[in-house]
């Protein structure tokens, strides 16, 4: 019987926590557990990006609704240079249920998963280390650090690494991560105004070099993000009375796995590939990627889970990967030429329609489970 297979789930950020509910609303019992105390903190949001097809994805669990009442509706997206608009996109402007693009702190989303999960009776086990997977035996044995520091051992049928970019999963099973790392910085800084502001654009303000983007975090925060270590200089924010509430510094790595299982180990999520956030893919694919393999668990054909996913991981990193090449381009006449050519090029119907696809995460495969037209 399929619900009696066991399962560990490695982590319970937003990969671990959509597996975990997709399996838990088919009838399996997972344990989850997770190194840290808890879910990330509201004020230092990585991802907030809430694409259309994890709105679909997270349909079943009810949890959809929950974002909805809470996320901002990100309705239009503009890119401006120095000098003028170069395209203003209508990103509610898709056909299918939800709109294509919405912003919540990571944290938030991450609760309200957790809330629903634990309506399934499951509830992750925080300050729970893996520490390593043996597979010499027939089922995979995992080493658990609890949170007294005692360790236990616990074979289960299934294991899925969703342990982030560092994974001890995915160095266990002795699976590589190549790609590369951009030489630019990126720095976020998020705002807090005192009234609230339009939530309901996001902005990519291009320079020459570099670039300022702003997206809507609250109706009252605003993230900005750059390749500019003064960006806070350029910033026009909407209101003077603000607090900054979290900033950061990160490099930018693109890297993925050759393959997403080894055995009855599977990764998912930011265990399997990273790259940058231009396009707000990063945590989406991770959802997407646990809850195709919570399916195939389900059908038994969890094996073909590798195969099914690559394509779609190696696409979307591709896509990401040439637009922060776009955004971050330095030489004066590559960035003139992008400054003249995108406007003229969005023009076009099928352009702009191609773009909002990706935007709404509706250019991988749809999921077979999800029975009507997103
Ligand atoms: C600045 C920035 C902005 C971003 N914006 C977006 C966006 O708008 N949209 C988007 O989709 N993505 C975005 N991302 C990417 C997104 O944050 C990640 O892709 C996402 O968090 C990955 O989810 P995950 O569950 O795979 O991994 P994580 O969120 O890293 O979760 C992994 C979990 O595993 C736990 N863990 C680690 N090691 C162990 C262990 N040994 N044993 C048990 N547990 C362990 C950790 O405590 C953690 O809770 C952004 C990233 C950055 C840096």
């Amino acid at each position: 019987m399929a619900g009696g297979k066991t399962i560990l789930i490695a982590g319970a950020g937003p990969a671990g926590l959509a597996a975990a509910l997709e399996l838990a609303r088919r009838g399996f019992s997972p344990r989850i557990v997770d190194d840290g105390d808890g879910p990330a903190p509201l004020s230092e949001s990585r991802a907030l990006g809430i694409n259309a097809r994890t709105l679909t994805l997270l349909s079943p669990s009810g949890v959809t609704e929950t974002i909805l009442a809470e996320a901002q509706q990100i309705a239009h997206f503009r890119a401006r240079s120095t000098t003028r608009q170069l395209f203003e996109l209508d990103t509610s402007k898709i056909p299918g249920r939800f709109s294509a693009l919405h912003g919540l702190a990571q944290g938030a989303t991450e609760r309200l998963m957790i809330a629903a999960l634990v309506s399934y009776g499951v509830t992750p086990e925080w300050n729970t280390a893996v520490q390593g997977i043996g597979l010499d035996r027939n089922k995979p044995e995992v080493t658990l650090r609890r949170p007294d520091g005692s360790i236990e051992t616990v074979q289960v049928d299934i294991v899925i690494g969703a342990d982030g970019a560092h994974s001890v999963v995915r160095k266990s099973i002795g699976l590589g991560f190549p790609g590369e790392a951009l030489e630019a910085s990126f720095y976020l800084a998020d705002f807090r105004y005192s009234k609230p502001i339009d939530s309901h654009f996001a902005e990519i303000r291009l320079f020459d070099p570099g670039m300022v983007g702003r997206l809507p975090l609250a109706v009252d925060t605003l993230r900005f993000i750059s390749t500019l270590p003064d960006f806070e200089s350029r910033i026009a924010h909407p209101d003077l009375d603000h607090e900054k509430t979290w900033s950061s510094q990160f490099r930018i790595h693109f890297r993925h796995v050759d393959r997403m299982s080894a055995g009855n180990v599977f990764l998912a999520g930011d265990a399997a590939h990273i790259h940058s956030p231009a396009g707000a893919r990063g945590m989406n694919l991770g959802i997407e990627d646990a809850s195709w393999l919570a399916y195939l668990i389900a059908e038994g054909r969890e094996q073909e889970y590798s195969a099914l996913r690559m394509p779609a991981v190696k696409q979307v990193l591709k896509q990401t990967y040439g637009l922060t090449r776009l955004i971050t381009m330095k030489n004066p006449l590559a960035v003139a030429l992008r400054d003249f050519a995108a406007p003229l090029l969005l023009r076009l119907p099928s352009a702009r329609h191609y773009l909002l696809r990706g935007v709404a995460g509706y250019d991988t495969p749809k999921p077979p489970w999800i029975d009507w037209a997103e």
